[in-house]
């Protein structure tokens, strides 16, 4: 039984440390499961088109495709984050085009062997979106192609540090510094605001 007891103990651990390197620090893995109905409700029928019915956008349609912004590329559906700004590269293809996700537990892939052709589908690993379809011939470092639906994403511009540490019209001395998913950097005039 002793035998017994440390084999659960391992089973425990290598649960616990993969739940820990997939999500991070904050939480178990989250699942958005909803009807079609329900997924109707909340999105537009383009959406609902690409996300649902793996429906895809046509070529150069999409409004994210030229977006330079900072930031990050959300799950239109559930907010998951998928992409970052960082990895987006313009692809020519039409579509906007990432080399590679947000975090490794960020997506999910399935084989598509729809239209006669055998390609990954790439999928919201928290709701199940539709979101395109990944390629071996991207840039380095990873020579993967994600090639997205602007349909299927939400773009969340990051906000620059500058702009916290240089309140723009004295509001008050709410400086908020409590953003626990940004590493404080380079913040030459953190906490207190009249300190120039
Ligand atoms: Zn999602």
């Amino acid at each position: 039984m002793v035998h017994r007891s440390t084999h659960l103990a391992w089973v425990a651990i290598l649960a616990a440390s993969s739940l820990a390197a997939g999500q991070g620090p904050k939480a178990a893995p989250r699942k958005v499961v909803k009807t079609d109905a329900e997924w109707a409700r909340l999105l537009t029928p383009d959406q609902f088109l690409v996300t649902r019915r793996k429906a895809t956008e046509p070529a150069f349609s999409g409004k994210l495709l030229h977006n330079k912004g900072k930031g990050t590329y959300a799950c239109i559906c559930c907010d998951n984050p998928l992409f970052s700004s960082r990895t987006k590269f313009e692809s020519g293809t039409g579509w906007p085009s990432f080399f590679a996700p947000y975090a490794a537990t960020s997506v999910m892939n399935e084989i598509d062997r729809s239209y006669g052709e055998t390609r990954m589908e790439v999928l919201c690993a928290t709701c199940g979106a539709h979101l395109g379809h990944v390629f071996d011939d991207g840039p380095p470092p990873t020579g993967l192609r994600y090639c997205m639906n602007s349909l299927a994403l939400k773009f969340v511009k990051d906000v620059p540090a500058s702009t916290k540490a240089t309140s723009k019209d004295g509001g008050g001395p709410k400086a908020t510094p409590d953003d626990p998913a940004r590493p404080k950097q380079d913040d030459p005039a953190k906490a207190g605001g009249d300190g120039s």
